[in-house]
């Protein structure tokens, strides 16, 4: 049984450092090539781990390299791994990223056996979601297993936590589910639609009054805010940082949120740690690599 369980997405990032975008037809030799792992699901779930939460993923792999990959990623990182299913035949999930010298990146991301991962597969881990305390998900996996999720996690008074990203038109029935959405504000203006996406304040009210919980919007280095139905908004200063990359900070703070809830912080609390954690993220290269530990946190926070 876990505190946490992540409806995840996962892939292997393939990046290459190239000097400049490549134009049609081009071909440009890259400076360097890494492999490293990637999708939202698997890095909110390694930052929730690596908060202190016990962590179970309901996900589906290739039967390849890339999928051992994140098999050896998860299994290090103590997350449970029962219902992670390893698709034979099937390619893992996979992110094209080309990052420029200017810092600025283009990514193709294809979900391989990632897009399989259906409401039956989520049926069958019922036991875990009915003994959980927060289930989170983000808009890499497919709809229907986050709505099946979701759906088992409001019967069990789990909090549901959704981070749609990346942006895209979700259903009523799934809003009307979420007890907690974690937008960047590009995300909230798109999800909002264009009637209601002239600022944050307005596209956060539209998506309560559509049965969302609680908007809690990040705002890069601003830091972050929290819109509740009848409450005035809650805003926190981002945390003065030296910048190294931003990559996986959503993720990151996403994944601490989760855990600070399943710890049975408040929101307006676990909302102080995640925005924490991901302003330590942001200190270091990479998605992995950049996710704090639990102390770290504290420490920043003492
Ligand atoms: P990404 O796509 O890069 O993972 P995002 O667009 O989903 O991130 P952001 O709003 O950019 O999300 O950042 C998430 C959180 O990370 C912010 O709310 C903040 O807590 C922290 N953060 C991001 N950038 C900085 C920064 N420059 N300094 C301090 N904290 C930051």
């Amino acid at each position: 049984m876990a505190d946490v369980v992540c409806v995840a997405s996962w892939n292997a990032d393939l990046i290459s450092q190239v000097a400049r975008p490549i134009a049609r037809g081009e071909t440009l030799m890259a400076r360097s090539f890494s492999i490293s792992p990637g999708g939202k699901g698997s890095n909110a779930a390694v930052a929730a781990a690596r908060q202190g939460a016990s962590v179970a993923l309901i996900a589906r792999i290739g039967d390849d390299d890339f999928g051992r990959m994140g098999m050896d990623l998860w299994h290090a990182e103590g997350i449970a791994t029962e219902h992670v299913e390893q698709a034979p035949g099937e390619r893992s999930g996979v992110a094209q990223i080309l990052v420029y010298d200017d810092g600025d990146n283009s990514i193709a991301v294809h979900p391989g056996a990632g897009a399989g991962l259906g409401a039956a597969q989520v049926q069958a881990a019922a036991a875990l979601l009915a003994n959980c305390r927060v289930v989170m998900a983000s808009c890499e996996v497919p709809v229907e297993a986050t709505l099946q999720a979701f759906q088992l996690a409001r019967k069990a008074n789990a909090i549901t936590l959704l981070n749609p990203a990346p942006a895209r038109a979700l259903p009523d029935a799934l809003l009307a589910l979420v007890d907690v959405l974690t937008p960047n504000e590009s995300e909230l203006l798109q999800l909002a639609g264009p009637a209601h996406s002239g600022s944050v304040d307005d596209a956060a009210q539209h998506l309560l009054t559509q049965g969302v919980g609680a908007v809690l919007v990040t705002l890069g280095a601003t830091g972050c805010r929290l819109y509740q139905t009848g409450q005035a908004p809650v805003a926190l200063a981002g945390r003065s940082m030296t910048v190294r990359d931003t990559i996986g900070a959503g993720d990151t703070f996403t994944g601490a949120l989760a855990a600070a809830l399943a710890r049975g912080q408040t929101l307006a609390i676990a909302m102080e740690w995640a925005n924490a954690a991901a302003a330590l993220s942001v200190t270091r290269h990479g998605a992995i690599d950049g996710i704090p530990a639990y102390g770290e946190v504290a420490a920043l926070l003492r």
